[in-house]
């Protein structure tokens, strides 16, 4: 299940949503660096609970999080 939570940054296209998503496991476990869908800056990973969000180190860009791992 997919959830947008509240943030200052804009909500992804469902694309750009399944790619981080799909992305997620690289940047928690194998500490790899993806670039981000839509500007190329690296991804962060930050796990809440049981939930995670990926976000795009700019503040201006793209988030999205993923409830119930
Ligand atoms: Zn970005």
């Amino acid at each position: 299940m997919v959830a947008t939570l509240e943030t200052t940054r804009s909500k992804p296209t469902r694309e750009e949503a399944i790619y981080m998503i799909k992305s997620a496991p690289r940047i928690a476990t194998l500490g790899e660096n993806v670039p981000c869908p839509r500007c190329g800056q690296t991804l962060l990973y930050e796990q809440i609970g049981n939930s995670y969000v990926i976000e795009c180190s700019d503040e201006s860009c793209i988030r999205t999080g993923c409830r119930g791992i």
